[in-house]
């Protein structure tokens, strides 16, 4: 039997990309998956530029590019105020430097990728790389020996028990981890209160680059992606799931029409529906332990988080590299298990990944924004210094301790003041605050 360096079990956006980094370094991989490719998984698939520009380092933007549309700047509306912006190159440059200590192959674009195309393009670059990749092999088993993980066993298609081993097991099997829960390791820093999301793909209209909407509890997203078609996504706080349910296309276009009626207006008199309507209605978030004798976690296994910012595609692709670069240092020799893990789990379990968690939960609650929010955005929309530094802490790529410090706040709250008049929302806030509140689908 073969020893391999390491066995990845997952091959989407964490597994196939770390297994393509580790085996781009000369080491022995194999990566598994129960699932064959093209497929797609229970996920939206916004990028944002630190996502494309992984793709970018790894050498696999352009064929990206080749068959998805990309675009260089966001719109955000809240409550109707319009905010146009994208992330900065330079604090894009910071990011890379501070994780990676490099910061080859920037972009600034974002594009909206079908998991069917983008991890079918990762599955291939990693067998090209060297990785040995089985799909349709669904791991059964964790080898425990001594307390350390050293192996797998699962089948294949043709119901065959096969055991691999290797000197590290890497987790890459999304947020119902399999690895998780046959090791039983806890959840922590859990966070139950999220959101629900129902998409779609529509073909009939272009609307350039993605927006994203947001109303009261419930928000909206319009992004152009493979296939001449647009994602179209709803979504509101969970709490709220119940009534969405019972008339799930009913429900997906009055959402549409209350949070953007022009939004609602183009899919409904323009758009055909191309596919069938996707949802979820469990996006709790949680964390769990970083990795133990013989195994690390990777993705979605390690940190789920809700959709509401769409970022984790982009945090896998950061795990991967940070993943493959400690355990390039471990297995040339360069580092003991116990020094490469914990430089890995630094950089992981940082004060801002902390920050940044806590916002994207918070943020999940949807809780119809305050006055002095509202005002806030209404200050950033003469300020594109600071719309695009928002843009980059929503993204993960400035720190949210620093966008959101008092002083920041007050200064461009106190500029705000002046204009917030302008604006629909404000007129009776206190009537509408209080609609907020109902639940639309009731
Ligand atoms: C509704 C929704 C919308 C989202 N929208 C966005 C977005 O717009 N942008 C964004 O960046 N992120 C988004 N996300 C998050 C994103 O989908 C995840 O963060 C990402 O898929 C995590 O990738 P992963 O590789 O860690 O896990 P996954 O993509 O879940 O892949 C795990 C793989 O492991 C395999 N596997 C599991 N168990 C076994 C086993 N025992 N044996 C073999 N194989 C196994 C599975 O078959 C699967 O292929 C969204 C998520 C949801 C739910």
């Amino acid at each position: 039997m073969q020893l391999y360096d390491a066995i990845v079990i997952g091959a989407r956006c964490s597994g196939a990309s770390t297994a393509l980094l580790l085996a781009q370094r000369g080491h022995r991989v194999l990566v598994v998956d129960r699932s064959s490719f093209p497929s797609d998984v229970i996920s939206t698939h916004f990028l944002w530029p630190h996502g494309m520009s992984y793709l970018n380092r790894w050498g696999l933007l352009d064929e990206v590019l080749a068959v998805t549309p990309a675009h260089t700047t966001v719109e955000v509306v809240n409550d109707g105020i319009s905010l146009t912006g994208s992330v900065p190159t330079e604090l894009l440059r910071e990011y890379f430097r501070d994780l990676h200590g490099d910061d080859s192959g920037v972009v600034q674009s974002y594009a909206s990728v079908r998991r069917r195309v983008l991890d079918e393009i990762l599955v291939g670059a990693a067998a090209k790389a060297g990785a040995e990749v089985r799909t349709n092999f669904t791991v059964r088993e964790l080898i425990v020996e001594n307390g350390q993980v050293v192996g797998v066993r699962g089948r294949a298609v043709d119901g065959e028990l096969v055991e691999e081993r290797a000197r590290i097991v890497v987790g890459a099997d999304g947020r119902n981890s399999f690895v998780a829960r046959t090791l039983a390791l806890p959840k922590y820093d859990e966070r139950p209160r999220c959101t629900f999301a129902y998409w779609s793909y529509w073909s009939g209209f272009d609307l350039g680059p993605a927006q994203l909407h947001r109303r009261g509890r419930l928000a909206c997203a319009v992004a152009p992606t493979n296939f001449d078609q647009n994602m179209v996504l709803v979504w509101g706080p969970s709490e709220w799931s119940r009534e969405f349910r019972g008339d799930v296309p009913g429900n997906y276009q009055k959402a549409l029409d209350f949070v953007s009626p022009e939004l609602g207006d183009v899919v409904r008199s323009k758009g055909t529906r191309e596919e069938r309507i996707y949802g979820t209605l469990d996006q709790s978030a949680f964390l769990r332990p970083l990795h133990g004798p013989g195994w690390v976690l990777v993705g979605d296994a390690e940190s789920a988080k809700d959709q509401c910012t769409a970022i984790g595609i982009t945090h896998a692709f950061r795990d991967a590299e940070l993943v493959s670069a400690a355990l390039d240092r471990w297995l040339r020799g360069d580092a003991s298990i116990d020094e490469a893990m914990t430089a890995y789990g630094d950089r992981r379990r940082s004060q801002n990944a902390a920050a940044y968690h806590d916002y994207v939960c918070t943020l999940a609650e949807m809780r119809p924004y305050r006055h002095d929010e509202l005002q806030l955005f209404v200050a950033l929309r003469g300020n594109q210094q600071e719309t695009d530094r928002f843009i980059a802490t929503h993204a993960d790529v400035a720190p949210v301790s620093e966008f959101f410090q008092a002083s920041n706040l007050f200064l461009l709250n106190d500029a705000a003041k002046e204009s917030s008049a302008d604006h629909a929302v404000f007129e009776d806030f206190a009537e509408t605050s209080r609609s907020y509140q109902q639940n639309l689908f009731a």
